[in-house]
């Protein structure tokens, strides 16, 4: 998975968002240290979330 630091006029609002596919995060580059690790793993559940979606959708 791709993990991209951008600028924050590129995310405002938000502090990061994810993409399924292809997987990918990104993330704004301004924020401390202690945020971007929490906005990471904020957005590696939405990831997580669309796979097993994906996975159930399959299955039908
Ligand atoms: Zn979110």
């Amino acid at each position: 998975m791709k993990i991209k630091y951008v600028s924050k006029e590129k995310l405002f609002p938000a502090f990061g968002d994810a993409t399924e596919i292809p997987p990918k995060i990104r993330i704004r580059k301004d924020l401390p240290k202690v945020v971007k690790r929490f906005v990471l793993e904020h957005e590696k559940y939405h990831i997580k979330d669309w796979q097993s979606l994906t996975k159930k959708r399959q299955k039908v």
